[in-house]
């Protein structure tokens, strides 16, 4: 299923449901799983409020991997994709549209290249917590991840999986380099969000001569 499909299938559910109720059809939890599938996550079931234990405290619902564990990013994500529907004046169509730019962001990233050699930065998330055999939510984005200002935490070096720190070393540059394996790369100061990163770095390589 594409991503615009999975979007359309969340306006018009949305719409109609009342996740404040608690109530949700077989369908509509479906609706909600496949979507939180596409996105990569480990979520397989959706228990609504009357499904839970009385000590549990929940708006809508609850999402759970499939080691039965509960899936609090995923929830919180998806329920305020429902209210943002829900409260939205757009037309279906603009909405469809809206939606399927919030899934495309809550995504990771694509890998930023950092050296002529192929190596890149990877968002910290799932791909590579999963390629360590370890599971966690994933799916922070709420706006576009390549529009963000590079934090001191940049993110992990793909394949290396060490975590990549970005520190100001002279009065125009900064470096972003690799805690566990050294890969320090300088980058002027006029590069300040991921999406200028990837410019620079593409741009420059393009420029350089093959070795
Ligand atoms: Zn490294």
């Amino acid at each position: 299923m594409d991503s615009a499909t999975l979007a359309r299938r969340l306006v018009v559910m949305a719409k109609t449901c009342d996740p404040l109720l608690g109530k949700f059809s077989e369908d509509e939890k479906q609706v909600v799983i496949d979507l939180m599938k596409y996105l990569g996550a480990d979520v397989v079931k959706m228990k609504v409020r009357n499904e839970l234990h009385p000590s549990v405290v929940c708006g809508a619902y609850l999402l759970f991997r499939a080691n039965g564990q509960e899936a609090p990013v995923s929830t919180k994500w998806s329920v305020e994709m429902i209210q943002r529907i829900k409260s939205s004046r757009l037309d279906e169509s603009s909405l469809v549209a809206d939606t399927v730019r919030r899934i495309a962001w809550a995504r990771p990233m694509d890998p930023i290249l950092l050296t002529r050699d192929g190596e890149e930065l990877l968002e910290d998330g799932r791909e590579v917590w999963r390629s360590n055999g370890r599971n966690i939510d994933p799916m922070t984005n709420l706006a576009d991840p390549e529009d963000q200002v590079i934090p001191n935490s940049a993110g992990r070096h793909r394949y290396c999986c060490g975590k990549m720190f970005r520190r100001s070393v002279a009065k125009n540059s900064f470096v972003i380099y690799c805690e566990d394996c050294g890969l320090r790369v300088v980058v002027p100061n006029t590069v300040t969000t991921f999406r200028e990163l990837r410019k620079y770095t593409t741009d420059l390589f393009r420029t350089l001569p093959d070795k």
